[in-house]
């Protein structure tokens, strides 16, 4: 059997007739760059939140930049994220001029860990990324307390946490934006780059809206400087076609979680991943902790079963961050984690059958 670590294909031949007609449209409209798909998609996103905007941009990378560009972060200031994650969000705060400064992650929930936040706020720190990684909302109980206390401006990125729920609050809706990529493999995938910020407050929305559009909200008259970072038609027809089964398609993926965790059980060298009492976790990825991860991926790749690591080095260790000369005992859990964590697929259409090949194959690898 061959089981691919996400199988988009599957997704696109369930909805291809819808998906087929709305690219037509797109070109026969030549509505390429905004246009009507665009407006459309912006406020059916904007709906399925329940928010007062939803910026549309480029990418998930370009959401978190422009986020942190109009709350006025730059040279100076200091912005909190997490050891690791996507470097989406920690390179658009060097991006800015600021300086990242990173938090060790949840020993259970590989998100940060929010009880060493305290220890990271200085005189410079002006804003906090938390990152729903994985499609496990981080405490944002804990996050919007310290936010608070201290006046920072929280920037959520929930680029793998669509319609993540913590306290049955949606992710994205606690700080002051939430910034969104459609990646093809994020829960709600475009077919290229897209991206979005979804926010209540109308003055930060124009700002971000302007910056991302050359400073212009009417052509021509440019009140920043800015940057091009929009969605095009044809990304925003494609998502307009897929948000509608977003909730089904989470349910799958929380309903093929479930069945990992029952058939996993049995396996002691396997650590499956926890869930905060308080969070709809999305399950972007499954990533279990793994004895021999290395030996297991291999086996698991010689019977046709694709895995991925998220990520082989957690951020504080890349090159990118050698400037910064961190020590692993700077980041225990995320520099004792890089060895072991193994993500299993996971996506809607993954079938019980296949999850038991996953599950096998596993068991038959420690039972050598
Ligand atoms: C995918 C991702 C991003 C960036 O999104 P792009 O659309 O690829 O630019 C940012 N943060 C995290 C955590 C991601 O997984």
């Amino acid at each position: 059997m061959e089981i691919p670590f996400v199988d988009l294909t599957q997704q696109y031949q369930n909805i291809s007739s819808e998906i087929d007609a709305v690219i037509r449209d797109v070109i026969s409209s030549c509505s390429f760059i905004k246009g009507k798909h665009v407006s459309d998609f912006e406020s059916m996103y904007r709906d399925s939140y329940g928010v007062k905007e939803f910026i549309s941009v480029a990418n998930g990378t370009d959401a978190i930049y422009i986020a942190l560009k109009s709350l006025g972060i730059g040279p100076g200031d200091e912005v909190i994220t997490v050891a690791n994650s996507w470097i989406s969000s920690s390179e658009t705060i060097s991006q800015t001029g600021a300086t990242p400064v990173f938090v060790d992650i949840h020993p259970d929930y590989y998100t940060m860990d929010t009880s060493l936040l305290d220890s990271k706020i200085g005189p410079n720190t002006k804003a906090i990324i938390p990152v729903h990684l994985f499609g496990h909302a981080v405490d944002m109980d804990a996050v919007m307390a310290i936010a608070k206390a201290h006046g920072l401006f929280v920037v959520e990125d929930c680029a793998q946490a669509h319609f993540a729920q913590f306290n049955g609050q949606r992710v994205g809706t606690f700080g002051d934006v939430g910034t969104f990529s459609f990646f093809p493999g994020k829960n709600l995938g475009a077919y290229g780059d897209a991206g979005g910020i979804i926010c209540n407050d109308p003055d930060l929305s124009r700002k971000m809206r302007m910056f991302a559009n050359h400073g212009a909200l009417v052509k021509h008259a440019h009140e920043i400087e800015g940057i091009n970072s929009r969605m095009d038609g044809l990304q925003a027809a494609i998502l307009s076609v897929k948000l509608p089964h977003l909730s089904k398609w989470t349910a799958q993926r929380q309903h093929n979680a479930d069945l990992y965790y029952q058939k996993l059980s049995g396996i002691s060298e396997i650590q499956v991943p926890q869930t905060d009492s308080r969070v709809a976790h999305v399950y972007h990825l499954y990533v279990i902790r793994a004895e021999k991860r290395d030996e297991l991926r291999a086996f698991l790749q010689k019977k046709g079963v694709a895995t991925g690591i998220h990520y082989p080095t957690p951020l504080p260790f890349l090159k990118a961050y050698e400037r910064f000369g961190f020590l692993p005992s700077d980041f225990p859990v995320a520099h004792d984690y890089q060895l072991k964590i193994l993500s299993l697929p996971m996506y809607p259409e993954l079938s019980e059958s296949q999850i038991d090949y996953v599950v096998d194959s596993i068991g038959e690898f420690y039972e050598k």
